[in-house]
């Protein structure tokens, strides 16, 4: 053993008290105890999968982390005696509710196209790495031809622009549906928003640097946005909230937005009204359609806030559903 390959603490000893301030100054150098400093922040993250012949990549935006008061207000319907053995299932002991923010992209080989795009940090600051993860995969967001809207939510559409003026998908055409965009840009609606002119601030935000490259279409069962990617509707959280379903090769992935915020919960419980929702009885109706779809169909699914790496399959559980997600798999 040469005096380079001693574990770097016994070096430090042999270089004396000046040897071992310049290794500290080095960056990743060992503490004194010859223990590496920690990491931090973790670097932009994507994950991806074929489903047939369109590859799908998963972009980690950030996360939400509600309060541990919040939750009775999420899940009116509730009591805490209810929630208490669901959140013990989830290992959710401690925290509040916990909801990962992510972005899916999809290279169809005519589109290069993105469902949702994350938020930003001056709205959420845990969001808003969609961009960082978008070039992390291999791509450049002058290469999205277009963004799919799920609804115009901040944590959904803010990663269209940071600043209302700038483009961050300088050559993307914008599809949402007509009465999602009408439903945020009407002032005749503004009282029926409830989160109130944050939202609504967030949401005009967004899309104002994209005149003329709106697209909005009408919220109509299996209208194919662009070639391959259908629309299903899924209104009550906002009123034009869909989820879009990608097909290739006989094989299906549906891709939803807002339909469960938290996996066990909501699954578990899939009748329990959303306090956050515009119309939160459609929204049941909306989600126990699209679930007993997804578990009688059992085919791939991902959504907005599904964990981390974002894509799983739907089962029926007693009275509700399970989400089972799907292995990160690299072959
Ligand atoms: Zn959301």
């Amino acid at each position: 053993m040469n005096e380079s390959t001693l574990p770097l603490a016994r070096r430090a000893a042999l270089l004396g008290a000046a040897g071992a301030a310049t290794l500290a100054a080095l960056p990743g150098a060992a503490q004194a105890n010859g223990v590496p400093p920690q990491r931090g922040p973790m670097p932009p993250r994507f994950h991806r999968l074929k489903v047939g012949d369109v590859e799908v990549t998963t972009l980690l935006d950030g996360a939400m982390q509600g309060t541990n008061a919040n939750i009775q207000n999420f899940f009116p319907d509730s009591t805490p005696a209810e929630i208490a053995p669901l959140r013990e299932r989830a290992f959710a002991i401690e925290a509040g509710l916990h909801q990962p923010v992510g972005a899916y992209l999809l290279n169809t080989g005519r589109n290069l196209a993105l469902i949702d795009c994350g938020g930003h940090s001056s709205f959420i600051p845990t969001t808003g790495q969609t961009l960082a993860a978008l070039r992390a995969s291999g791509y450049t967001p002058e290469q999205v031809d277009t963004v799919l809207l799920t609804h115009i939510h901040p944590e959904h559409a803010l990663g269209l622009s940071y600043d209302g003026t700038t483009r961050n998908f300088p050559n993307a055409e914008v599809v949402v549906t007509q009465i999602d965009h009408q439903f945020w840009t009407d002032p005749a609606m503004e009282s029926r928003v409830p989160q109130g002119q944050r939202f609504i601030e967030a949401a005009r935000r967004a899309i104002r640097p994209y005149p003329g490259r709106i697209r909005t279409v009408e919220m109509r069962q299996g209208l194919e946005v662009i070639p391959g990617v259908f629309l299903e509707p899924a209104p009550g959280h906002t009123p034009g909230h869909v989820s879009f379903r990608v097909t290739s090769q006989n094989q299906s992935i549906l891709i939803w937005g807002d339909i469960a915020h938290q996996m066990v919960i909501q699954l578990a419980r899939p009748r329990w009204r959303v306090g956050v929702d515009v119309d939160s009885a459609m929204g049941v109706e909306s989600r126990v359609r699209t679930l007993t779809m997804l578990a009688e169909e059992r085919i791939l699914m991902g959504g907005v806030h599904v964990p981390w790496p974002g894509f799983g399959r739907i089962i029926r559980d007693g009275e509700g559903f399970l989400y089972v997600p799907r292995p990160a798999q690299f072959a």
